[in-house]
């Protein structure tokens, strides 16, 4: 039976065409990318008969394979008869047209020959006109390139894209095939289920098989990872799922969700699965920004990554950074752009929240079909509050602009005046604010967004143009910021606050973004289901709230999988609020240095800030100068955090103290079992800082008859509590005591929100 290939035409013509190197540093700009109101432009000059976005489909044949192709043109020239009908593929660019000839872009021509084919067949047509059209955007000219090919010269075309994407497809097509058969065969990779687990997959594999989301608060121990991964799998294998995203929001959680699939895999499990690593700590170049002249790894890219990932697909299943760096060394390609163009080949990819809710960074190519079939799975799910808020807020500074402005003034007028008239929007604003420090208002300033579509214009023109150096790098970062605050201002809703702040000369402005529930809720609209997981989505009605969660979606809770006799839980009831802190110290300290002579184990101390860490810290020490301490860092490197965890040892002869911070690296994420940790102590309820920002939340939640302060101080705190008294019973063997310091804890509301395990203390 021949296979059939889904797929549109914009991504098989480039995977076929694309060629030559990462040109610049800013790879999602919008040089050459369909900007839609150039678009328009172009398509308002067209004739009455002519038609626009018109969608196209078709099937043919190649060898063993069938082609289902579908995409929609730019623009049909029908004319009045007397010449063919004509493909016009329309392509915008702030770049100089100067620049573009008929030749430069072989994939511009494959896509609108590509249409041509597609219409043409359907139509019956023995000759079909083809049209380039380059738009730029600063001056609206354009510049146009037209070809005709008769239908057997398109034919011929597209059984040559068609030979050229087949090893790719049957690379695929084989590869989809052993998969689903490894999955079918695939059992659960324990022996037994632990308490909850069964539950909590079920409820996975209903949600996905009836394509919703699930809110689920499930407890440390239970096999979240491989809970929510494993049902997702055998969707996947019974052809339900096309790929899972599994989202986390640290580092350390991904390296849990690799070792559930490796796992899986050592019980024959054949799938394919990347992870995917910031930009920043993958990069392989010593030297600043992407261009080809910078770094070899961009250079050519796009001449050899096809090769690269058929040799990826071919020999790895789990493809972690080590796999991912090998690979990209061997083929010479830029490892984070090989990455992301293996996550849209692979089965599962492993990433940061915000590949797929920040606006700035989410997957620009994913097919809407395949989105239509993945899952999604949140990790952490109590992260993706704050998260969301500053994916979906920006911010600009006047100074920005005013060096561009004084940087540029001779090399290049537009961009010099483009940026001077940002700059001069923010010293109206200033002259606006008066004596204020600070301006808070429910609209965006009037015009700037105008004004910054222009700057990025200009500045796109120059840096494709430009001759680089120190200018162009403070340049780039003014475009990204000036992009990211465009893209902010279009979702800017009843649900955002603008803010600016003067400082001197300077104005910060600030598009802020309350309450992120409808942007999650949107962005994750066109996936097939989501799956919210947490130990701490307490209390669960908040945090569907807060996650965008609709009346249809699932709930579940599960209970701990641990006894009430694997914890020692304690209650001390002093005031650690701010005003207090001093006064309670004293007797905070005495209990502390009682505790660890009473259990001297491994034990670890969360304080809700750095400064009374320290002060308590040196306090502690003064007292047991002969102890094993240690104390969190301001900005722990990754050797000092991981020096930090690997002091906890179980076999040690002395137990080891350590002080952090509540809500810090070492409050969440972070698996120290058996030995390792046997009392942990958690001083205060967590809330933040009271704060400007804070406060404007928590007056935005009552002004929407929510409790303004429990949505902005009170469950966010007590998460970061939950979350730190969480460290010490991580299995079934962990025994341990936990001691909460704070009189707040005996408040009612503040005890409800404690696991049911924590509520038996005992008062000290
Ligand atoms: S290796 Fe680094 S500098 Fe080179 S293209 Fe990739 S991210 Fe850019």
């Amino acid at each position: 039976m021949p296979h059939t290939i889904q797929i549109s035409v914009r991504p098989l013509v480039e995977y076929v065409f694309r060629s030559g190197s990462i040109t610049s540093g800013f790879r999602t700009a919008t040089t050459l990318t369909e900007g839609t109101r150039a678009h328009q432009q172009v398509q308002r000059e067209y004739g009455e008969q002519d038609q626009k976005e018109v969608f196209l489909e078709t099937e043919f044949p190649y060898e063993d394979l069938i082609f289902a192709v579908e995409g929609r043109c730019d623009g049909l020239i029908i004319g009045d008869g007397s010449s063919p009908v004509m493909i016009d593929e329309i392509k915008s660019t702030s770049g100089s047209l100067d620049d573009i000839n008929e030749d430069t872009y072989p994939v511009h021509w494959a896509q609108a020959q590509m249409y041509a084919y597609m219409y043409a067949k359907l139509h019956g047509a023995p000759e079909m006109a083809v049209q380039l059209t380059y738009f730029q955007i600063p001056s609206s000219e354009m510049k146009r390139f037209r070809r005709t090919f008769s239908f057997t010269e398109l034919e011929q075309f597209v059984q040559e894209v068609a030979a050229a994407y087949a090893p790719y497809a049957r690379l695929l097509r084989d590869h989809a095939e052993r998969r689903d058969e490894s999955i079918r065969k695939l059992s659960f990779p324990f022996p037994a289920y632990r308490s909850g687990q069964r539950r909590l997959m079920g409820a996975v594999y209903k949600t996905i098989g009836e394509g919703r989301r699930l809110f689920a608060k499930a407890p440390t121990g239970i096999g979240k990872t491989i809970s929510t991964l494993f049902p997702s799998i055998k969707a996947m294998g019974e052809g339900i799922v096309k790929r899972i995203y599994y989202l986390t929001a640290k580092t350390i959680t991904r390296t849990a969700a690799e070792e559930a699939v490796a796992l899986m895999e050592s019980g024959g499990l054949h799938m394919h699965t990347v992870t995917l690593t910031a930009k920043d700590k993958i990069c392989f170049s010593e030297e600043e920004g992407c261009g080809q002249e910078s770094c070899i790894f961009s250079e050519g890219y796009y001449d050899r990554i096809n090769g690269a990932i058929l040799d990826l697909l071919q020999h790895e299943t789990t493809i972690t950074r080590p796999v991912i760096e090998a690979y990209a060394r061997k083929h010479q390609v830029c490892p984070f752009e090989f990455s992301l163009d293996a996550a849209y080949a692979a089965d599962a990819v492993i990433c940061d929240y915000n590949y797929v809710y920040d606006p700035r960074v989410s997957f620009k190519r994913l097919q809407e079909d395949v989105k239509k079939r993945s899952v999604v799975l949140v990790d952490e799910a109590h992260n993706l509050v704050d998260r969301a808020r500053s994916m979906f807020s920006a911010e600009l500074h006047k100074s920005m602009f005013l060096n561009i402005q004084r940087a540029y003034k001779e090399r290049s007028p537009g961009l010099y005046l483009a940026a001077k008239k940002v700059n001069n929007r923010f010293i109206v604003l200033r002259k606006v604010s008066g004596e204020e420090e600070r301006m808070v208002g429910s609209y965006q300033p009037e015009m700037l967004d105008e004004l910054l579509e222009e700057f990025v214009m200009h500045a796109e023109a120059e840096l494709v143009t430009g001759q680089g150096g120190e200018e162009a790098d403070e340049l780039l970062e003014c475009y990204f910021a000036a992009q990211a605050y465009l893209r902010i201002s279009k979702l800017y809703d009843e649900r955002f606050v603008t803010y600016a702040e003067m400082e001197g000369s300077e104005v910060f402005l600030k598009l802020f973004c309350l309450d992120p529930s409808y942007l999650l809720q949107q962005a994750g609209k066109n996936y097939l289901s989501t799956v919210f997981f947490s130990a701490t989505l307490t209390p669960l009605m908040y945090y569907r709230d807060m996650l965008g969660a609709e009346e249809e979606d699932y709930s579940l809770s599960i209970p701990s999988p641990f006894s009430h006799e694997q914890l020692d839980v304690r209650l001390m009831p002093v005031s650690t609020r701010y005003k207090d802190r001093d006064r309670s110290k004293e007797a905070i300290v005495k209990m502390l240095d009682k505790l660890v002579k009473e259990k001297p184990v491994n034990t670890l101390i969360f304080l809700p800030s750095y400064p009374y860490m320290q002060s308590v810290y040196d306090d502690f020490v003064a007292l047991n100068p002969g102890l094993q301490t240690q104390v969190q860092g301001h900005l722990m490197r990754e050797e000092e955090r991981e020096l930090f965890l690997s002091a906890f040892r179980a076999e040690a002869e002395e137990p080891l103290v350590g002080f952090a911070v509540m809500g810090g690296i070492f409050s969440e994420g972070i698996d120290l079992k058996g030995a390792r940790l046997e009392s942990v102590v958690v001083v205060g309820v967590g809330l933040p800082q009271l704060s400007f920002e804070n406060d404007i939340i928590k007056e935005y939640f009552d002004r929407n008859e929510k409790n303004g302060y429990d949505y902005a101080y009170v469950y966010p705190g007590m998460n970061k509590v939950l979350q730190a008294g969480g460290r010490l019973i991580r299995s079934e063997e962990d025994r341990g005591t936990l001691v909460l310091v704070d009189d707040r804890f005996q408040n009612r509301q503040y005890h409800a929100l404690l696991p049911e395990e924590w509520r038996q203390y005992t008062r000290i």
